[in-house]
């Protein structure tokens, strides 16, 4: 069979899932129809689960180097300070990475571009990719480029071409949803006046959200565009008009517009994210709002979870029915984060509430209880997606149940996520390895991680003596108890999961 994969589209989600792809020997070509990476900000947040599973790919680091850890967020009302609320390190109890991480789309493009360059691979910029044909076996692209057009095969396509997918197009799925009237504005500023972090600000019935980007004097201005700057309708064509709105709500003295962007939003999901040989990744498969900053990470989430399939299959080291799981899986998640933006939206834009709930209720409870700063970051940060509906999830052990991902344990030198950086299926044991987990250990040839009862496990809700055999993306798949290990055999039966190490 023809191995080679073709990635169409090169933003944050077919870069992912090149690097990912490139991590596992999977060879592939990625294409975009434009002459170079993304140079404007756009998606500003990377969340936690994302970086979760860089740290796998071996690149949370050099992400993380490059941004801004996120401390406190600060509000403004009618340019009076109201509050700042620290978020610091709001999830040390649940992820190595328990902080909000602002890196500008471009950068972070970059940054998994030349990735990909030192592992020898290169996108090949100015290639479209026009049609493609699946004949059950392959899928013939026909690519086109200053020197040509090219028919190639290959064995699955994945589009990561971005909201107008030629792909989703293509395969005539449908994108249903809707648009919202409103208009926002995106704009890279520099600043006279410094923003010490994240900044949320509030004129009568109207917001803006300030980034501090790059260095301290950028900033990154995020808002609805009031009615009152509209000419018939249509946003203004360049920002000079709205500088003094801007000013007037957030703390800041701007000195020059580097990129404005006017910016409706979009509610949508695909009916379905494959057909046959092809699959659909990121905003070519689902789109929202902003709120949140979610749609990146959800496109990165994509790519991760299809690539180790992908992998698995080309590999001959998994039933190739484990692919039916990309979609049931994650068009789950992309239904449910499309209602739960267009609620925040919806609640962002409703004046009287902004005016009589967020102000004066929701912010003075954010401040008071860590609790609910808490439970926002488990939401925002993507570390509590799971997959218990998806035929890979089977059974629970305590209350961890098969589709979980795998609770992040850091006891001294011992971290569970260690062993997840081999991307390869695995065997997790905690308590006692009794002559049965030998057994399975021996009989699969996975690998085996055990830790010894203690309390730091009970804290996190495992019970002891308990077994999941986790997914090279760090979910559980089946989890038991060690005495009865019926369910973890027959999901490793039915899908004929080997190690996808080795020969
Ligand atoms: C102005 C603006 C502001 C935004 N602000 C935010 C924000 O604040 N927060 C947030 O979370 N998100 C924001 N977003 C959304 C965010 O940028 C997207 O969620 C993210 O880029 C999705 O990544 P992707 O790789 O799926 O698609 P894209 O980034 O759209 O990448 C698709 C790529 O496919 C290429 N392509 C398309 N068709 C073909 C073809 N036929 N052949 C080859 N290549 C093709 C395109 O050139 C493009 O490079 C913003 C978007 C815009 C436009």
């Amino acid at each position: 069979m023809e191995k080679e994969v073709l990635i169409a589209g090169a933003g944050p989600s077919g870069l992912a899932l090149a690097v990912s792809l490139s991590r596992q020997g999977i060879p592939f070509t990625i294409i975009d129809k434009d002459s170079g990476p993304g140079t404007t900000s756009r998606a500003m947040v990377v969340q936690a689960r994302t970086l979760e599973l860089y740290e796998q790919l071996g690149i949370a680091d050099k992400i993380v180097v490059n941004g801004i850890i996120v401390n406190n967020v600060s509000f403004f009302k009618n340019k009076n300070h109201l509050a700042r609320v620290p978020i610091g390190q709001l999830g040390q109890e649940m992820s190595a990475f328990p902080y909000v991480l602002i890196l500008p789309q471009d950068a972070h493009e970059n940054i998994l571009v030349n990735e990909l360059k030192s592992s020898g691979h290169d996108v090949q910029w100015n290639h479209e990719l026009k049609h493609f044909r699946d004949d059950g076996d392959s899928v013939e692209a026909v690519i086109e480029s200053e020197s040509g057009t090219v028919t190639k095969n290959f064995s699955y396509i994945c589009g990561c071409d971005g909201a107008s997918s030629t792909v989703r197009k293509a395969l005539d799925i449908d994108f249903s949803g809707g648009t919202y009237k409103q208009t926002f504005f995106v704009a890279d500023v520099e600043s006279d006046r410094v923003l010490g972090g994240p900044t949320i600000g509030f004129l009568d019935e109207y917001f803006c959200i300030g980034f501090p980007i790059r260095t301290m004097d950028q900033v990154r201005l995020i808002g609805l565009i009031p009615e009152a700057f509209k000419e018939d309708g249509e946003a203004p064509e360049d920002f000079s008009l709205m500088i003094p709105y801007a000013e007037s709500i957030l703390p800041v003295e701007l000195k020059k517009v580097n990129w404005y962007s006017p910016y409706r939003s979009h509610h949508r999901v695909a009916e379905k994210f494959r057909t046959g040989r092809v699959f659909i990744v990121g905003d070519a498969g689902h789109i929202h709002s902003p709120a949140g900053g979610q749609g990146m990470n959800t496109g990165i989430g994509d790519a991760v979870n299809l690539a180790w399939k992908l992998s698995a299959v080309l590999k001959g080291k998994t039933h190739n029915s484990i692919l039916e799981t990309y979609e049931s899986e994650r068009i789950k998640f992309a239904r449910s984060l499309v209602n739960t933006t267009d609620r925040l939206f919806k609640f962002m834009v409703d004046r009287e509430r902004l005016r009589n709930v967020v102000v004066p209720v929701f912010i003075p409870r954010l401040l008071k209880f860590n609790y609910m700063r808490e439970r926002l970051f488990e939401t925002i940060s993507q570390i509590q997606i799971s997959y218990h509906d998806s035929d890979l999830s089977v059974g629970e052990s305590g209350g961890i149940k098969g589709g979980d991902r795998l609770p992040w344990i850091r006891c001294g030198e011992v971290n569970n996520y260690r062993p997840l950086k081999s991307l390869d299926w695995q065997i997790h044991a905690y308590g006692e390895v009794n002559s049965d987990v030998e057994a399975l250990v021996k009989d699969t040839g996975l690998g085996l991680f055990h830790l010894p009862w203690g309390k730091s496990l009970k804290d996190k809700g495992i019970k002891e003596n308990s077994l999941y055999l986790v997914r090279p993306d760090g979910h559980i798949s089946a989890a038991a108890d060690t005495e009865n290990l019926e369910v973890v055999k027959n999901m490793i039966d039915e899908y004929q999961i080997q190690s996808l190490s080795g020969e």
